[in-house]
């Protein structure tokens, strides 16, 4: 079953740097990396370089005149009254030197994954710099310039001819790519994320299904803030067989934020590190059943990068390889390693405890809300499939 998978990766998608003290902090991926390196599970012959994307390639989605603001910036060239009208220079997105090039990078490292598993060279891909889902046509937005799913997603069509399903599961709503392909009925986008009523980017609602041809290839869940494991998990995965069966896609492009994490300082979601054991197994399962394994998988969120994301991505990987039976303590060494550089302890273990946080009290009011958010979002597929006496 497992032919072979990749694994993008250069020390270059750190370049990708608003600044010292933001949130987005491409170290992540490089923790993640040694990780798996330390642990034996990531082998020089699955490690392949990222390629930059061409200014034709972003031009797929982006607006020209934005590639050549995001290039001025970049060089210091662009005022910044101008630059606040492209999203550039605010506290989200601040320019800094050669962004360009940096966010070309990563979405190159998306193409190249997108290249290796369509030209059938791997089954699947892991390309943890992307998952930029912010990203607009003219506009940054959310910590992101470009958006690398958006753009490995029209690629795929013209290049390949595929339909695609994208599954994003960051805590924040994949709302550049489900704008971008609002439309369009060969792409069907699927988002679970934190109710918008808080947390940015606010959209998300479970009543945004398309609009025109694509009426009906949009789905949302927004969960309750809170929100556990378990409801998470039930709402992810009976959504997630549902649409799968519904669109039954060529490809499958999963978005993996981890920022539903109970330690994620950016959102109020109470998610473990069980969550990140299952949503890869589910997508990987769906990758095979329906899509002759072809599946791609970007990065995201994520923003305690130390105790959260190098374990999170690192299983994904594992589950990508079949080698997801992997437990107990994380390596001395790599603990070692990074302990000294961490403003928190390093956990020691890849699995969470079980009493990671209080008890939750509103815990069967929120279970019960989002069992109706999902049978909200499914309730056009179901219908339907009575109606068809399916
Ligand atoms: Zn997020």
């Amino acid at each position: 079953m497992s032919k072979n998978s990749v694994f993008i990766y250069s020390d270059a998608f750190q370049t990708y740097k608003f600044h010292d003290r933001h949130p987005f902090n491409q170290l992540r991926v490089k923790l993640t990396y040694d990780l798996l390196q330390t642990v034996g599970a990531l082998h020089d012959s699955q490690i392949v370089a990222p390629r930059l994307a061409t200014d034709e390639e972003l031009a797929l989605v982006h607006d020209m005149d934005y590639i050549e603001a995001v290039k001025k910036a970049g060089k210091g060239l662009l005022s910044e009254e101008i630059a606040i009208n492209y999203g550039l220079g605010t506290e989200d997105t601040p320019i800094f030197p050669n962004m360009h090039e940096a966010s070309a990078l990563l979405v190159g490292g998306t193409l190249t994954a997108v290249d290796y598993v369509l030209s059938g060279k791997a089954e699947h891909a892991l390309s943890l710099g992307g998952g930029l889902h912010h990203g607009f046509r003219g506009k940054a937005s959310g910590f992101c310039i470009y958006n690398d799913s958006s753009v490995a997603i029209k690629y795929m069509q013209e290049k390949y001819g595929v339909r695609v399903l994208y599954v994003d599961t960051d805590a924040h709503h994949g709302d550049g790519v489900q704008w971008t392909f609002y439309d369009d009925p060969n792409v069907c986008t699927f988002s679970i994320h934190e109710t918008g009523r808080y947390l940015f980017p606010g959209t998300g609602n479970v009543n945004e299904r398309g609009q025109g041809k694509g009426y009906g290839y949009s789905f949302n869940i927004p969960v309750d803030a809170f929100t556990e494991d378990e409801s998470w998990l039930a709402a992810y995965k009976d959504a997630l067989m549902e649409i799968a069966d519904f669109f039954r896609p060529d490809v499958i492009l999963t978005q993996n934020g981890v920022d539903a994490h109970y330690y994620d300082p950016l959102t109020h979601l109470c998610a473990t590190m069980r969550i990140y054991r299952e949503i890869p197994k589910l997508a990987h399962q769906i990758a095979h059943q329906y899509c002759n394994g072809r599946w791609i998988a970007v990065g995201g969120g994520g923003y305690d990068i130390w105790r959260v994301v190098p374990r999170a991505w690192a299983l994904l990987w594992l589950e990508m390889t079949e080698q997801s039976d992997i437990s107990g303590p994380l390596p001395k060494e790599w603990i070692a390693r990074w302990q000294q550089h961490s403003p928190v302890s390093l956990p020691l273990e890849w699995d969470d405890p079980d009493d990671l946080y209080p008890p939750i009290p509103r815990k069967a009011e929120i279970t019960e809300k989002n069992a109706q958010t999902v049978m909200k979002a499914l309730q056009p597929i179901r219908s339907n499939k009575q109606r068809l006496n399916l």
